[in-house]
């Protein structure tokens, strides 16, 4: 287990990449100590009474001890339902598993609805597992090679250790080489002739450090109390179930951890990983990190959908469930009833229910003003004023969306600065929501395939 939990560790989460997104300046959820949320935090403005409700689940997330438990994040569109999963999402430990998709990344040819969920689900749980490695005969702990800066020559030493002593040489040339030839490294275990100095690397045989007092090492012993061993430093591992399971699917390997092209992964397999990692918790070896499955436009998904989630909250072995919506009262997709969000109302009513409001003017500009930062985009006051109004008047992320936009036309006209005729220009140029909607009401009769529809509402 410690080999393919290390490899493990190494894969895991390339999901984390940093690079401008629309979230990128969401840096944690902006609370003090006592999860009050500042006005202005870690790239979180406003919203403070979700965000604090988010702070509160966060702590139980941290404690680790609560499973299943289940948030819907509601409220108007761009009203930061994303922002302030992101937000708990950078707040938890580096270890704390976090997924995110969307609703309608359930539905797939690849796999059934109930794999794709099952495997989510299992991605967002974490086993933290500890191992207290015995320091085996031979093992290299250190190398220390010097070269001058002349001649090349080298000067070195090399400690090994066993479990009853520790020793260190002075390397000569000849060891040196080998080192370098048998890529030697801190962890290795490895055989040295006392005869021609040769060293390899090899776990099978070790020379006793008695053999080489010829080459003048200076030994020290360390005896260890009778019966005990000495361990080297404790190393924990995090791995998700999700990529226990992988691994240990025979069909499956752990080269697909890389392709993410897992297929369905059977039943036993999951119940045989259950069981081990029962033993280890058992034993002491491991823990369960419970993390975070966020589900965004949770309206997508279906009755089917929803009994699986309502039954998976009430597994001991959960992680924390957030789904989002903008919907309000809605069809429930594959049926012919309506249910506040689009859902249930049994799963409703198992939820904790987080709603987000629509931002102040002065919010909006707060979001702006930290957008342009992000952006890197000079903009003066006057231009900041002209998108906040644009931005109350149309889409918080229409008017996000112009930043970067308005800096490239006035990089044309040679400015560094973007100016409100920058702005003018852009918003000339892209359509936000209601006056796209607006021409293609006007303009029906030129496309294809147009009906009447109550559109214009729902844009309004
Ligand atoms: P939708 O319902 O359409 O999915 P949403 O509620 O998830 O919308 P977001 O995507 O979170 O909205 O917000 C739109 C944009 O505004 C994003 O770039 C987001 O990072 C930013 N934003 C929203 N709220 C805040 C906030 N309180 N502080 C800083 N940035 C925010």
């Amino acid at each position: 287990m410690d080999v393919t939990a290390a490899k493990v560790a190494e894969v895991k989460d390339q999901t984390r990449n940093e690079r401008i997104g629309a979230h990128s300046h969401i840096r944690g959820l902006g609370l003090d100590e006592s999860l009050d949320p500042r006005n202005i935090g870690q790239g979180m403005v406003g919203q403070k009474e979700a965000r604090k409700a988010a702070g509160i689940i966060l702590n139980m997330i941290k404690e680790g001890k609560i499973a299943g438990r289940g948030i819907l994040i509601a409220g108007q569109p761009g009203t930061g339902k994303t922002a302030i999963a992101m937000g708990m999402a950078k707040s938890l430990g580096e270890d704390v598993p976090f997924t995110m998709l969307a609703g309608s990344e359930i539905f797939s040819l690849e796999m059934s609805k109930s794999e794709a969920l099952t495997q989510s689900l299992r991605r967002s749980i974490g086993v933290r597992i500890k191992e207290e490695a015995e320091i085996v005969e031979g093992e290299v702990v250190e190398i220390e090679i010097e070269k001058s800066a002349n001649s090349g020559a080298k000067t070195g030493k090399i400690t090994l250790k066993t479990t009853e002593m520790e020793t260190v040489y002075d390397l000569g040339n000849k060891m040196i080489e080998a080192i370098q030839k048998e890529k030697i490294v801190a962890g290795d275990v490895i055989t040295i002739d006392k005869a021609s100095g040769r060293i390899s690397k090899t776990g099978r045989s070790f020379a006793r450090a008695s053999e080489f007092d010829a080459m003048g090492p200076q030994t020290r012993f360390v005896q260890c109390p009778e019966g005990e061993i000495e361990k080297r430093k404790e190393v924990v591992h995090t791995v998700t179930l999700h990529e226990i399971d992988v691994i240990n699917s025979r069909s499956q390997g752990f080269l697909a951890l890389f392709s993410g092209d897992t297929g369905e992964i059977k039943q036993e397999v999951r119940d045989q990983m259950d069981q081990k990692v029962a033993e280890w918790r058992e034993e002491g070896k491991a823990e369960i990190v419970p993390g975070v499955l966020f589900i965004d436009e949770v309206h997508m998904l279906d009755m089917e959908c929803f009994s699986f989630l309502n039954r998976a909250l009430e597994s001991e072995t959960a992680p924390i469930i957030i789904l989002a919506t903008n919907r309000g009262i809605t069809n429930i997709r594959g049926t012919n009833y309506k249910g506040p969000h689009g859902m249930p109302l049994d799963l409703l009513d198992r939820l904790l229910i987080i709603t987000t409001q629509p931002y102040t003017e002065k919010e909006i500009r707060q979001i702006i003003d930290i957008r342009c930062e992000e952006e890197d985009v000079e903009m003066n006051d006057e231009a900041k004023e002209a998108l906040t109004t644009i931005g109350e008047q149309t889409t918080l992320r229409y008017a996000i969306q112009l930043i970067t936009t308005s800096a490239l036309v006035a990089a044309k006209r040679k400015s560094q600065e973007v100016d409100v005729v920058d702005i003018r220009k852009v918003y000339s140029m892209f359509m936000d929501l209601k006056r796209s909607t607006e021409y293609l009401i006007n303009h029906q009769k030129d496309y294809l395939y147009s009906e009447e529809t109550n559109v214009t509402k729902q844009v309004e």
